[in-house]
């Protein structure tokens, strides 16, 4: 598909304009002939010019379906990528069905994958393919044979079984074999067992003694110069049952052939291990000899990821890699027993099959095990590298009956151990529903943003007197499908993948527009608290964003406070410091939400630009019963206020914990006690409210 002769042509079907320009552009560095073209008719004719070529395919085009575009594709050489605009597995699923090589959701990241994609599509020779080609080269080898057959270029043997002697040989059967004469090879002690193994002799003449037919057979046989050679061998048994006759040719090359070409669609060909069919075959197999012994038979996949193993692709060159890779597979291989299977399942990650387990304990060894392979350094071209890899296990049967389930249950494991920063984990039912409604709260929240699906909700905080001081805006996902939605089971979502930018953008929106609402309309100016993530505070436009939303709305920066968290804050000590410090100069307030639970180096916390620390709801909650929390809350109070901080105590649900906070000079104030978090239509009413009332 890819050699340099017979490029494939990559069309661009795609309405809309500059995305197919920006598409176009992102993938010229892959030197592919591009054709663009917005209507899928004008594709189509075009199409028809060429052999090869690779179609990434809009899902909704103006002047023809993209099914209708799809049976009408002139050659089975043409292959296409489904682009649909929906974050709709279905229609993907469709595609995939009706041929499509893969799918792609048009979202911010699909340009940056568009390249990898379209490489994986054009290398990767489908199985069917693969088999294709091998039954043509096997008929071709078979047919080559037929006529040498025809030509009576084949050996022929009689053999005289009570002496084992062997009576006669035609002229090509002593070529084929290697002696001048019969007499040659009946000098030698073993006589015909010289050629055939005396165990094989005996099987024929066993299984000839059941049957008057020709028995046909692939057998060894060995030469004069004890090569051995694949041969078909047509056996008879004549009338005195004393005699054999074999016809026979030799099929070495065939047998080679077949060999190679099951190497080539079983195996890695990098590191000669079995790939993924093999593996998924052998894992098949597993299964039915379990089912067929006893019930409390129990095996296990382990998946094995490497750990950022693309950057020493992309540092390094692919033949470094593709060493470590060797490396790390002939180490993986000497660590399993002989009926264990050792895959290398896709670019970087292994896969083992680990059969007839004693007892699910036995899986902490072989984690140790596969563990241990990665102890030591690999080297390759002098370099030394240190590598180290994630597992995810499934057993059976417990986590699946078919061997696509278990194997792929041990990569979700393994993923989540990826995501959860550990070394392994165990596959687990209710966690892999967790992954599937992440994945679609993530697919929910990408039209959320774009329709602003949110609301803000807010909370006032109040001082020693009961006036209110400040609010913290508090965001609620308005979702159609799910109703109003708490900020703890999206915004975590949010986080990992970025989105939570735009979101906390539209939360600066509305409630810097709120504020100077309520200033416009004559109320004590007073602040909103905005809650940042440590993602957002990462990003290097934070700081114009929140100019941004301030310029937007008109509020005065003096009546804006950012909340990071402890945590946020040290993950990224020093950029987050100096960003601090630029709100400062800008007159944004700043404070730490939760503090207390982090882990905030008390050291650096003085050098830390900030106006206020927020005592984490967790200790408010246990006074004033808990001992513990209340040595904590003081402590923090008398912290905050030796280096200049003002503090804030959340989650503040009763008086008796109110009490004890003012009796520590608290500063301001925060719960359920005063107010829950309303929409802002509500809070008129407790702008005059206090709780002395
Ligand atoms: P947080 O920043 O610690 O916000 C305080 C949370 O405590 C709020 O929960 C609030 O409703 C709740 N709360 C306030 N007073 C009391 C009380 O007396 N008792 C109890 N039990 N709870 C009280 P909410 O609104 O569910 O928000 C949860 C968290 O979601 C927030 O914790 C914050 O981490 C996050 N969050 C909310 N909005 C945003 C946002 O716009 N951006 C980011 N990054 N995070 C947000
Ligand atoms: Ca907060
Ligand atoms: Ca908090």
């Amino acid at each position: 598909m890819n050699d340099i002769n017979n490029q494939p042509v990559i069309f661009i079907v795609e309405d809309d304009k500059d995305l197919n320009e920006l598409i176009t552009f992102r993938i010229s560095e892959l030197k592919y002939k591009t054709v663009s073209t917005t209507y899928g008719k004008d594709a189509l004719s075009k199409l028809a010019d060429f052999q090869k070529a690779l179609v990434l395919l809009d899902y909704k085009l103006p002047d023809i379906s993209a099914e209708e575009f799809v049976s009408k594709i002139p050659s089975p050489d043409i292959l296409f990528i489904i682009m649909t605009g929906y974050s709709d597995v279905n229609t993907a699923v469709k595609f995939m069905k009706l041929g499509a090589r893969d799918y792609i959701v048009k979202d911010s990241a699909f340009l940056d994958q568009l390249p990898d994609i379209i490489k994986k599509v054009l290398n990767d020779i489908p199985t069917e393919k693969k088999l294709m080609l091998a039954e043509n080269a096997l008929i071709e080898i078979e047919s080559s044979y037929k006529s040498l057959y025809e030509n009576a270029l084949v050996g022929i043997l009689s053999i005289k079984l009570s002496n084992n002697t062997v009576l006669s040989v035609n002229g090509f059967g002593l070529k084929i074999l290697g002696y001048k004469n019969a007499n040659e090879i009946n000098k030698n002690r073993k006589k015909w067992n010289k050629i055939i193994s005396s165990e094989t002799a005996k099987k024929i003449i066993y299984e000839l003694r059941d049957k008057k037919e020709i028995l046909n057979k692939e057998l060894q046989i060995r030469r004069k110069d004890e090569s051995l050679l694949w041969c078909l061998c047509s056996i008879k048994i004549l009338e005195d049952k004393d005699k054999i006759e074999v016809i026979f040719f030799d099929i070495t090359r065939r047998k080679e052939a077949e060999d190679r070409i099951n190497d080539l669609i079983y195996y890695d060909q990098l590191t000669k291990l079995p790939n993924k069919e093999l593996f998924n075959y052998h894992v098949q197999n597993e299964i039915l000899k379990a089912e067929k012994r006893n019930k409390n038979d129990i095996f296990s996949i382990i998946f094995i990821g490497l750990d950022k193993f693309k950057n020493i692709n992309n540092v390094y060159n692919p033949q470094t890699g593709n060493s470590l890779l060797m490396q790390i597979a002939s180490r993986l291989k000497n660590i399993v027993f002989k009926n264990d299977t050792v895959s290398r399942y896709d670019g970087d990650k292994f896969c083992i099959l680990f059969s007839d387990l004693a007892s699910k304990d036995d899986i902490y060894i072989l984690i140790n095990k596969i563990q241990s392979v990665f102890s030591r350094n690999f080297t390759a071209k002098d370099i030394q590298f240190s590598l180290s890899a994630t597992t995810g296990v499934s057993l059976y049967p417990d986590d699946g009956d078919t061997a696509e389930t278990l194997i792929k249950n041990a990569e979700i494991a393994m993923d989540m151990a990826k995501e959860r920063r550990i070394k392994n984990h165990f596959f687990d039912a209710e966690l892999n529903a967790e992954v599937v409604r992440n994945f679609e709260i993530v697919n929910e929240l990408k039209d959320a943003v774009v329709n602003e699906d949110f609301i803000v909700h807010y909370q006032p905080k109040v001082n020693y007197s009961g006036e209110i001081t400040g609010f913290e805006s508090l965001i609620r996902w308005m979702s159609k499908k799910r109703g109003m939605v708490p900020p703890m089971e999206f915004i975590p979502i949010a986080e990992k993948n970025g989105m939570i930018v735009d979101i906390e953008n539209i939360v600066l929106r509305k409630s810097c527009r709120q504020n100077k609402k309520w200033q416009d309309s004559g109320s004590n100016p007073v602040k909103v608290a905005v809650n940042i993530s440590a993602f957002h505070l990462k990003q290097p436009d934070f700081i114009d964003d929140i100019l941004r939303e301030l310029e937007l709305t008109g509020l005065s920066p003096e009546w804006l406070e950012l909340e990071f968290t402890e945590s946020g804050i040290a993950e990224n000590e020093k950029d987050s410091i100096a960003k601090i410090n630029k709100l400062n100069k800008l007159g944004i307030s700043v404070s730490i939400d939760d503090f207390g639970t982090g882990y905030s180096s008390l050291r650096r916390l003085k050098e830390y630009p900030i106006d206020t620390l927020k005592i984490d709801k967790s200790f408010v909650e246990s006074i004033p019963f808990d001992k513990k929390s209340i040595k904590i809350a003081k402590a923090i109070i008398d912290l905050a206020h030796n280096l200049g901080f003002k503090v804030v105590a959340e989650g503040i649900e009763k008086r008796d914990q109110l009490d004890f906070l003012e009796n520590n000079e608290c500063d301001f104030y925060q719960g359920y006690y005063f107010s829950k978090p309303v929409p802002p239509e509500k809070i008129p009413e407790n702008l005059k409210k206090s709780h002395t009332d």
